[in-house]
């Protein structure tokens, strides 16, 4: 990924799905690449009760490596009654840190939206109950999506917007309700990402993290482009360096915020 500056603090992926096929192969030079990089805690998203179960056990395998437990919405199609449950046990492991992927995508609309709203109400309550924090997902559902948010908010952990790829009214209603915001190589796409290098700057220091979404999301600023276009935790440098420009901060001291930031929200 080209020469990049040493990073002084070692920095957190809130999120990558490294359960993908994608990483079968190949996962121990993946998670070298990525410790050589700077990248010093990894969570790992679940996205299905088995894809969470897939994350647990590779956070029982690696002291740096933590999941998350969660149905994403176009999963929602497929969850039934044995999936709150199976959630749940999930959650009652210590190196399960929070509740998601869930939220709303009214982009792909894989599954439809009134089974999308029900999975993620039913998970939302789940991490008021259990007041774990929530990882979030919206893709193309605002303003609803806030508003199933708001309808919460009295009782809302700490919430994070993952992948945040919206506009300025969007940013600011989740800005409102609390949210952390996650920031990906979206920031990095100049067809569809310009908008962000702006709004990034309207996020508070203690609300910003960042994430790669491996393997998705390969930064398209990155040269070379990576074998296959695979996206992985070791280019989480390249992003942070792109939010770091849009800011006018130092690499550093965004380093050790975002690190900061991510710890206090997970309780790592
Ligand atoms: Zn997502």
């Amino acid at each position: 990924m080209g020469p990049h500056h040493k990073l002084s603090h070692a920095i957190v992926d809130i999120g990558a799905n490294l359960t993908h096929a994608s990483f079968q192969a190949d996962l121990p030079d993946v998670l070298a690449r990525a410790h050589r990089a700077g990248v010093g805690t990894i969570v790992v998203t679940g996205t299905s009760v088995e894809g969470s179960r897939a994350a647990l056990a590779l956070a029982q395998a690696h002291s740096h490596i933590y999941a998350t437990a969660g149905v994403h919405p176009h999963e929602a199609a497929h969850c039934n009654s044995d999936t709150l449950p199976a959630l749940r046990s999930l959650l009652g492991d210590p190196r399960v840190v929070a509740v998601g992927e869930c939220g709303l995508d009214f982009n792909r609309n894989y599954s439809p939206h009134p089974d999308q709203e029900k999975w993620f109400v039913a998970q939302l309550e789940l991490a008021c109950e259990l007041g774990k924090p929530l990882f979030l997902h919206s893709r193309d559902a605002h303003p609803r999506f806030a508003q199933i948010l708001r309808d919460h908010e009295a009782r809302l952990p700490p919430s994070v917007a993952h992948c945040f790829t919206g506009e300025a009214d969007e940013l600011r209603a989740y800005l409102d309700l609390g949210l952390y915001i996650g920031i990906t190589g979206w920031i990095c796409d100049e067809r569809r990402g310009r908008h962000l290098l702006e709004l990034v700057r309207e996020i508070p220091a203690d609300r910003l993290m960042i994430e790669t979404d491996a393997p998705y999301l390969t930064p398209r600023t990155m040269r070379p482009q990576p074998h296959g276009r695979r996206n992985e935790p070791a280019f989480l440098p390249h992003i942070l360096e792109a939010i770091a420009a849009a800011v006018a901060k130092p690499v550093d001291e965004l380093a050790r915020t975002t690190s900061e930031n991510a710890k206090r929200f997970f309780g790592l």
